[in-house]
């Protein structure tokens, strides 16, 4: 078991300055009882805690670190940056241009595209940018996805307000989430439902492709197609938040594994390398809408900051030459293949869902496709869960909705690792 003497210190000192004593709630152990660890270092699959306990990491920063943590081209290519360029100008740079060529290459629906700094920032401007272009004010959204802390999607959100129990925030104003639409993932009657409800008024559908923060849930087979179908039929601007599955699921993103092409994509995480960045871009006839070209009002002062941009473009060019994902799904194989048989072996029929190197582990034995499926999890059971592997030298996420990411550097021995501390921890859920 880790001694955490420094971390517990650390933690009491942090909430006398620091609401909850954390600057994002998914980082507290809220969820799972304890104290969050205070992480002193990290590299590769490794993290190390101020109290000098070591852990393999499957929460990769909450998904950037595809390449695991300080890459030494990253690091380098940050080198470079910082000696011989600046860390910001408020000014154009070539760089800006260098990423935007090369994201409108890999995703296939980006004709144009807008640095932002932020996953919340890149969805905010997507739905502005919808709403502007269609002249509709209302958006439909699926319960328990989660799309930043905009005030639009705090209805019904999931990751930290569906883990802390509080999916709808007080501070949304009545006429902001009386324009937020709320549908069934998985489900298209759901949509059509909403759609002819509301006919004519709907600017906008925006769904994660892949759901990873309900824990993971896949898009059903033709799911996203019909949703495709239906926006071109109603003129609705269709938004795939990529923010967490771009660059992961598939170089393209989720859109060029299911292919289906949205209108616009949102996408943040993998793009900064580990810094703050996000993206939103799409059809050029949409994207020009955007100012100063158009009338739809977006900026941001630090908008495609040089070291950002840099490792993000790095890890855009290492994962292009390197194509590490017919490995990353070997591995996530391992994992899950290891994962079933701990489960067989305990009688337990616990759900995994998984796509790529994204997966969960439901505490459940319903199939989960869908929120009101995946809070019949024993988030209980999770957390002990949780702990155990913790105790083991595991770091996973410190909530039952949030997904496991593999990176390409966890070794074919960390794998087995994990495996052995999977199935002790299954012993200690039940417990
Ligand atoms: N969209 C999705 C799908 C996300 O997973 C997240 C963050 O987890 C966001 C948007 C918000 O991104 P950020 O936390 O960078 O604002």
């Amino acid at each position: 078991m880790p001694q955490l003497t420094k971390s517990a210190e650390l933690f009491e000192k942090a909430k006398k300055f620091i609401p909850g004593g954390v600057n994002s709630p998914v980082r507290a152990f809220k969820s799972v009882g304890g104290t969050p660890i205070y992480m002193a270092k990290g590299s590769g699959a490794y993290l190390t805690d101020v109290d000098g306990n070591t852990y393999l990491d499957y929460v990769g920063s909450w998904g950037p670190f595809i390449l695991g943590s300080m890459h030494p081209r990253i690091t380098a290519a940050l080198e470079y940056t910082l000696k011989n360029i600046g860390t910001s100008f408020g000014t154009p740079i070539e760089m800006e241009i260098e990423i935007a060529e090369l994201l409108c290459k890999i995703v296939p629906s980006l004709e144009m595209v807008r640095m932002v700094n932020s996953g919340t920032e890149a969805t905010m401007s997507a739905v502005r940018l919808a709403r502007g272009y269609t002249g509709r004010d209302k958006i439909i959204k699926f319960e328990g996805c989660y799309h930043g802390h905009g005030d639009s999607f705090l209805i019904k959100a999931g990751s930290g307000a569906l883990t802390l129990g509080a999916p709808d925030s007080p501070g949304v104003t009545k006429g902001t989430a009386q324009d937020t639409l709320n549908a069934t993932y998985n489900d298209i009657e759901s949509v059509k439902l909403l759609v002819n409800e509301n006919k004519g008024n709907i600017a906008a559908i925006i769904i994660e492709p892949v759901a990873g923060n309900t824990g993971v849930i896949p898009a059903k087979p033709g799911f996203l197609a019909d949703l495709r179908t239906l926006c071109d039929q109603e003129g609705i601007v269709l938004i795939f938040d990529e923010v967490m599955c771009g660059f992961r699921v598939a170089l393209g993103g989720a859109q060029s594994l299911y292919g289906v092409t949205p209108d616009l994509t949102t996408m943040g995480k993998i793009i900064g390398g580990g810094l703050p960045v996000g993206a939103f871009g799409g059809k050029r006839k949409l994207m020009e809408r955007i100012a100063p070209l158009g009338d739809v009002y977006q900026a941001g002062t630090l908008s495609g900051n040089p070291l950002a941009l840099t490792a993000g473009l790095e890890t855009l060019k290492i994962l292009m030459e390197e194509n590490p994902y017919p490995e990353l799904e070997r591995k996530a194989q391992i994992i899950e293949a290891g994962f079933s048989d701990n489960l067989k072996k305990l009688g337990l029929n616990y759900v995994q869902n998984r796509v790529g190197s994204m997966s969960c582990l439901f505490f459940t034995e319903t199939p989960v496709v869908s929120y009101a499926s995946a809070i019949t999890a024993d988030t209980k059971k999770h957390g002990k869960y949780f702990h155990s592997l913790l105790d083991q030298g595991i770091y996973t996420a410190p909530s039952q909705f949030e997904a496991m990411f593999i990176s390409s550097v966890h070794t074919d021995a960390d794998l087995e690792k994990t495996i052995k501390a999977n199935y002790n921890a299954l012993v200690e859920s039940q417990k």
